[in-house]
């Protein structure tokens, strides 16, 4: 059998990032940046007013209470400003430009907001309530860097230093691709030996939790020319494609039927539980990553947790390897089978772990009430209460 981090390496080395695209900023959300953003100006752009109040010389107001002059206003947005003289001030708000020879900004609430003339009650020290040039952001600072997750901030400061379009790795297109002739769509009736399908839903919001765009193309049944049809025709749109089922050692797998005479797709048996039979390759004129899950949700899903979700990382052109793990103690003897590599459903709880019940691959309730696997490396066959595990945290 394939060891889990050689199939994980196998996978890693086919998989590319995304080319960049240039987009509105407005559609970045999610996307990752692929290049460094520099901003053209300093940030803020010119000194100005932290407050509404009055623009003064500091020295001016050193003595209080003292009323002096008010020669007119500099509101927000006022350009070529007249320069302020000793012994006079201007009214000043928010944001608004510092006019030159002021040094120090009076808040409205230290005086009695006069307008022709106020009278000061407490000093303002040199500098006091002013926003200098640069104090964000210097000329021709990099503000972001390539490899960043572009959210609602990153969206704020591409906008604020000036960018309308930027550059990313777009938000990788996943087709899910559900077989089996049992399967019945969620909302219909539950015919007579079916199940209602579970796993394109629930792979195509893993997808989304990753980063990427996650498309259900439903489910089709065990014939693998059905199965190839609708592949080809959900081709079109996909960066990747995700199939459940048809992949195992019995009669009607029909991924795996009509995949295996293209030769681009390789199907494995993984040391795994659960999760043992998989496939990846590529498919199409695009050569598109396809990944070959098996039906069980459990093993589906911990399939994707270990090998999709490290593939999608490396398309968005984020470093990409296996899931981060933590250390924790165990709460309940595990057994694992010899020479696999299982990954327990557990709640982790701190620095504690507690295997769910339910650990078969059909269970997909107790993979619900989990927030972890509990990894068990191939040479152990149990493990007592107390010992010391890898946790991967969901
Ligand atoms: P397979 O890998 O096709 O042999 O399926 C293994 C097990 O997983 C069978 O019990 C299937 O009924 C179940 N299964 C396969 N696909 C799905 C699905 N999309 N949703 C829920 N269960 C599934
Ligand atoms: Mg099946």
């Amino acid at each position: 059998m394939k060891p889990v981090d050689r199939h994980l390496a196998d996978i890693l080395a086919t998989v590319r990032p995304l080319a960049p695209l240039e987009v509105e900023i407005e559609a970045a959300l999610g996307a990752v940046l692929a290049e460094d953003v520099a901003s053209p100006v300093p940030l803020p752009p010119f000194d100005n007013s932290a407050m509404d109040g009055y623009a003064v010389q500091a020295g001016d107001v050193a003595a209080v209470p003292v009323t002096l002059p008010v020669i007119g206003d500099v509101a927000a947005g006022d350009g070529g400003l007249n320069a302020l003289g000793p012994g006079l001030v201007t009214r000043i708000m928010t944001g608004a430009p510092l006019p030159a020879g002021a040094d120090a900004v009076v808040p409205v609430e230290w005086t009695d907001g006069g307008t022709a003339r106020v009278r000061i009650d407490r000093p303002a020290p040199p500098g006091n309530a002013i926003r200098r040039a640069g104090e964000d952001v210097r000329a021709g600072d990099v503000v972001l860097r390539e490899g960043a997750r572009i959210g609602p901030a990153q969206i704020g400061i591409l906008a604020g230093v000036g960018r309308r379009r930027v550059l990313v790795r777009p938000r990788p297109r996943v087709v899910v691709l559900s077989t089996g002739a049992e399967l019945s769509e969620p909302g219909t009736p539950l015919g007579a030996g079916h199940i209602w399908e579970s796993n394109s839903f629930m792979l195509a919001a893993a997808v989304r939790e990753a980063g990427a765009e996650g498309f259900r193309a439903g489910s089709v049944t065990d014939d693998p020319k059905e199965f190839m049809d609708t592949l080809d025709a959900q081709l079109l749109r996909a960066d990747a494609v995700i199939t459940s089922g048809g992949v195992s050692m019995g009669a009607y797998e029909p991924v795996k039927e009509a995949l295996s005479p293209l030769g681009t797709v390789t199907f494995e048996k993984v040391a795994m539980q659960p999760g043992m039979p998989q496939g990846f390759g590529v498919v199409g004129p695009d050569r598109v990553p396809i990944f070959t899950l098996p039906g069980n949700p459990v093993s589906s899903f911990v399939s994707f947790v270990l090998f999709v979700k490290p593939a999608l990382r490396a398309m968005q052109g984020l470093p990409a390897g296996p899931p981060a793990t933590v250390r924790a103690t165990v709460t309940a003897p595990v057994r694992s089978p010899a020479g696999k590599r299982s990954y327990l459903r557990a709640v982790l709880t701190g620095e504690t772990v507690a295997p769910v019940t339910g650990q078969g691959s059909h269970q997909l309730a107790a993979l619900a009430a989990a927030n972890a696997l509990i990894v068990v490396p191939e040479d152990e066959t149990s493990l007592p209460e107390g010992a010391e595990v890898e946790v991967i945290p969901l």
